[in-house]
């Protein structure tokens, strides 16, 4: 399993499914790092804290 934002692998139990929209109307899904990719600061990601 890899993150779909920073490429990296992401660990058992770390990862987090966002469901994603696109224009035509089919979803998806992406598997990001939980609470953030912390792997690469190539791309910072910056969550509000508290959704
Ligand atoms: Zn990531």
């Amino acid at each position: 399993m890899k993150c779909d934002r920073c490429d990296k692998p992401i660990l058992p139990g770390q990862e987090e499914r966002v469901p994603v929209f696109s224009g035509s109307g089919a979803g998806g899904t992406v598997v990001l790092h939980r609470g953030g990719c912390q792997v690469s600061r190539a791309h910072p990601v910056s969550y509000p804290p508290g959704r």
